[in-house]
């Protein structure tokens, strides 16, 4: 019998139906057995009555199997009615109940919210976290989002364009993470931490408006809202300022979650320069909200602007605080072509900030080589280390490269804001452990012998630490 969808049964009232789903209650009442079944539009309760010769195998069918179950769809009695549930005015009498993937006793509760259980736990057995209704939620609304922003940028005339994940190292402030090659012993791949270099290199292509629902994979120190591994809404355009992308992000971020529901604080975006934002909030990412608001989950967007394009490292090294590749404001093009002023050089970098998170960051960059060549020089590199890292950026700034800019919204901490979460975790399907363990699979592994020669590697014995 062909398969009803459970948010659709209402359609179906006094007709003999087959549903597929999951088990998600059973209560046993002795004559009668009651289940409410699941599926991925929703939940209906079933019935199976004592003269009905199934009931005594009813009673085995354990929580969370995976199950099909013809029956006809009634009207249930007024009294019985639980008016704000859905299906909440039918039910399924059971007539035939298969299971299709019985369930073993679960390792924990799937109750509405999984977050009390151990990371561990929870990680390990992902794939039956993922069945919980939060997560269930948390990751819809993640496709969602992705999605409205996809057909916002499409109605906008923007090309959808991937880029390699074994590349070159880009800076973005992060550690890479390296692949060996094989047919080139000795050298390394490093997986992407952005796409920038190569977005830069689709408006030299002739693209002029790119975006990518891209990985950024970079080696940092695990927090709440870090993980080696993050997505993000890449965006590209040329023959335009800073205002125009920061006018284009912001009538799509408007666009998006306004039809997702949600209520901004504030429209156009306040600004700061990055000097009014530390003077007022102590910092470049802030929380605009009050405490009604926040109760509202509205969000509260606002750009901040005019941040220091240098800072200096430990070593007391200048190097950049954002990105290599911006453009300074127009004002300050004379300072670092000459090497002089340069903390005062600010750059044309722009961060969204919502509820107190950084959500994007994206700048104008230096399309004229003798600029991106300062930047470098300012960062002291040498000539040979120049050519080495960008010079393949110099050589195709020399070809009719476009003025362009673009920004990286970062979706994970885009989800938190919607979602409520204060985890990375909570909104990404298979997120790491704290410990950098991958979800469900035990990544990272050791290599074989074989493997290891294969890619010319040898692993060096760390000596143990004396307190081991
Ligand atoms: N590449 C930057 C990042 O990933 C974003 C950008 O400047 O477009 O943060």
């Amino acid at each position: 019998m062909e398969r009803i969808l459970i948010g659709n049964l209402s359609d179906h009232i006094g007709q003999t139906v087959t549903i597929r789903g999951w088990v998600s209650v059973r209560r046993d009442q002795g004559k009668m057995i009651f289940f409410d079944f699941l599926d991925m539009t929703g939940t209906v309760q079933g019935v199976i009555l004592p003269k009905n010769l199934m009931i005594e195998r009813a009673r085995n069918v354990s929580r969370e199997s995976a199950v099909s179950v013809t029956g006809s769809i009634n009207k249930r009695p007024e009294k019985n009615v639980q008016a704000n549930k859905q299906n909440g005015d039918i039910e399924l009498l059971i007539e035939t109940l298969d299971v299709e993937g019985p369930a073993e006793t679960l390792p924990f509760e799937l109750g509405e919210d999984t977050r009390e259980i151990g990371e561990e736990t929870r990680l390990r057995y992902r794939y039956l976290d993922l069945r919980s209704d939060r997560m269930q939620k948390n990751i819809r609304m993640r496709s969602e989002f992705i999605r409205l922003c996809r057909e916002y940028l499409f109605r906008e005339h923007f090309t959808e364009i991937e880029t390699p994940l074994l590349t070159e190292s880009t800076p973005e402030g992060s550690r890479d993470f390296v692949i060996p090659s094989r047919l080139h012993p000795g050298k390394f791949y490093a997986l992407p931490q952005s796409p920038q270099q190569y977005k830069q290199l689709l408006m030299v292509g002739g693209f002029e408006r790119y975006f990518q629902i891209a990985r950024a994979i970079r080696d940092e120190d695990l927090r709440a809202d870090r993980g080696f591994e993050h997505s993000q809404i890449d965006i590209e355009m040329s023959f335009v300022q800073q205002e125009d992308v920061m006018t284009a992000v912001e009538a799509m971020m408007t666009a998006v979650v306004e039809k997702m529901g949600f209520t901004v604080k504030e429209k156009p975006f306040p600004r700061f320069t990055y000097a009014e934002a530390v003077a007022k909030f102590g910092a470049d990412k802030f929380d605009l909200r009050s405490e009604e608001e926040k109760k509202q989950n509205v969000l509260a967007y606002a750009w901040v602007y005019k941040f220091p394009f240098f800072e200096k490292t430990e070593a007391g090294d200048w190097t950049f605080t954002h990105n290599p590749f911006s453009m300074p404001v127009s004002e300050h093009v004379e300072a670092l072509l000459e090497g002089k002023r340069i903390p005062d050089i600010l750059t044309t970098q722009y961060d969204l900030v919502c509820n107190g998170f950084e959500v994007g960051g994206g700048s104008i960059r230096a399309h004229k080589p003798e600029i991106l060549r300062a930047v470098y020089k300012t960062m002291g590199y040498d000539e040979t280390r120049i050519e080495t890292s960008i010079g393949h950026m110099l050589e195709a700034f020399k070809y009719g490269a476009p003025p362009h800019g673009g920004i990286a919204l970062g979706i994970e901490r885009n989800l938190m804001n919607l979602t409520g979460e204060t985890y990375l975790r909570e909104v990404q399907a298979f997120p790491m452990t704290r410990g950098g363990q991958t979800a469900v699979m035990k990544a990272p592994q050791q290599l074989t012998k074989e493997q290891l020669d294969e890619l010319h590697l040898e692993i060096k014995q760390e000596k143990k630490k004396k307190h081991e």
